[in-house]
Order: C-alpha cells, then sequence, then structure tokens
C-alpha cells in the first residue's frame, strides 16, 4: 500500500530541511531509506526497508540501514512503533494519530481520532512519569485475514471426523 504522492513529497520536503538544519549530510542512501518508509502505509521494519532499497541500492547493506532508520529516528523525521528491539518499526506520519495493527500479518495502518489524542490520562500515569502523548493501538484481524481465518476454520471443520462434528453442534445447541 502506499502513500498518497502530495503526502510523499510534503514528508520529503520536511525531511531534507530537518537534515539540512542539523547539518546531516543528505546522502543518496539516507534519501533513499526514507523515501521506501515515507512511501509506504505499512510501517516496515528495518529488514523491509533493507530489502525494498537494495532493489535501486545494490551495494547498501542491512546494517547501514539498521543505522540511517536510527539517525532518522534520533532526527526526529521517523516515530516508531513497537518495543525497541530488532523488530522495531518506523513511520513517516508524524501527526497525532493511532494504530490498527493485525495480529496475524503485522498490518498496521494510521487512523486519527481527536477523542482518543485527548483520552484523561489516569493519575497513576502520571506518578510514573510525564505524559507526552496518547497513542491508541486497535487490534483485531485485518479483512484479508479475516477471510483467511474462516477458509481455514472452514477447512479445519471438514477434517474433523464426524463423531466430534456432531458433538460440536451439541454442544452449541445445549449452549443456547
Ligand atoms: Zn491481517
Ligand atoms: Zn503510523
Amino acid at each position: 500500500m502506499k502513500v498518497d504522492e502530495n503526502e510523499v513529497r510534503r514528508r520529503l520536503g520536511h525531511f531534507e530541511a530537518v537534515v539540512r538544519a542539523a547539518g546531516v549530510r543528505l546522502t543518496h542512501q539516507r534519501l533513499e531509506v526514507f523515501r521506501e518508509v515515507a512511501g509506504s502505509l505499512d510501517h516496515p521494519d528495518a529488514e523491509a526497508v533493507f530489502r525494498a532499497v537494495r532493489k535501486r541500492l545494490r551495494t547498501v547493506s542491512l546494517d547501514t540501514v539498521y543505522r540511517t532508520l536510527r539517525l532518522l529516528e534520533d532526527l526526529g523525521v521517523l516515530g516508531t512503533l513497537g518495543p525497541r528491539r530488532e523488530s522495531m518499526r518506523f513511520d513517516a506520519n508524524l501527526a497525532s494519530h493511532h494504530h490498527y495493527v493485525c495480529l496475524r500479518c503485522g498490518l498496521v495502518r494510521d487512523f486519527e481520532s481527536a477523542d482518543m489524542s485527548a483520552l484523561p490520562i489516569p493519575a497513576e500515569v502520571r506518578e510514573v512519569g510525564e505524559v507526552h502523548g496518547t497513542f491508541v493501538e486497535v487490534r483485531g484481524f485485518c479483512r484479508a485475514c479475516e477471510g483467511k481465518r474462516q477458509e481455514e476454520s472452514t477447512a479445519k471443520h471438514q477434517k474433523r471426523p464426524k463423531g466430534q462434528e456432531r458433538r460440536r453442534t451439541w454442544r452449541r445447541r445445549s449452549g443456547s
């Protein structure tokens, strides 16, 4: 899935301005790494960025991509999702937003909600530390996975021996 072209251009413009202002060299590699995240709706992890960038830059290494992503995060032009470890994913959408995450395939989509951004923070959280923002993660099975799950459960159901299937039917009836 691709981000709208005008939005990608806007993100690239912001990226170039921030990089220049920080006195960091705007190399072709850095631009390509950022462009990959900026143009994707998928919130890719370092390996996914590497696989995509390698198609255009044959000599790039996973390590370089990883270090570049960290640099861009330090510069504040990329956000991140999830815990800080190898599987960390990167996000070029810097506007306040929330995420829908598919539990099966890992799909991530942005959505905006003024209500969720303004959720009241319980006092106990403020005791733990300062609050900089609220990000809601909505979890479930995306449309594509929902379809696959139904197919899988149908296939399982068909493989089940007759006796068990009857017991299941009986249980469901007795439950209602
Ligand atoms: Zn999914
Ligand atoms: Zn996002």
